[in-house]
């Protein structure tokens, strides 16, 4: 019993220092956030310099974060999968975009407006079938595109 309790802190231990130990660093991109991996395979996020220290930084950070748990498995083989498997990537950033309306929702955001947006991205960048893209209930969790 205590040796189950014993393992499942340490795993706990594990993912946290693991996630706070993902370096992110801030240079100029075309998005507002960015999550690649670095040379030894690990996520590294990317923050654009005119949110840091900005409302924005906190929401970013938190759709960044997503994908750097979406990476942490096989970095390179998931970043792969995300550039040639549209559904894939459609996936993994309704995931993101997802976590994030929950986020704003939180701090008052409208969630109907949000959904608009992200319904708009979602045609214009991700090329998706609007339709299917969808958070969900209450709890922001996404539904997957089939
Ligand atoms: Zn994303």
């Amino acid at each position: 019993m205590w040796l189950v309790i014993f393992g499942l802190l340490l795993i706990a231990v594990t993912l946290l220092r693991n996630i706070r130990h993902v370096p992110v660093l801030s240079m100029e991109i075309p998005s507002q956030g960015r999550t690649i991996c670095d040379l030894a395979g690990n996520p590294v996020v990317i923050l654009a310099p005119q949110i840091v220290g900005t409302p924005e930084e906190h929401f970013v950070r938190l759709h960044e974060f997503v994908h750097v748990r979406q990476l942490s498995d096989n970095c390179g083989r998931a970043m792969s999968r995300f550039q040639y498997d549209k559904s894939f990537r459609i996936s993994q950033e309704l995931e993101a975009y997802c976590a994030e309306l929950a986020e704003r929702v939180k701090y008052g955001m409208n969630a109907d407006l949000l959904m608009h947006n992200i319904r708009l991205i979602f045609d214009r960048i991700y090329e998706a079938d609007t339709t299917k893209i969808n958070c969900g209930g209450d709890n922001g969790n996404p539904i997957a595109p089939p």
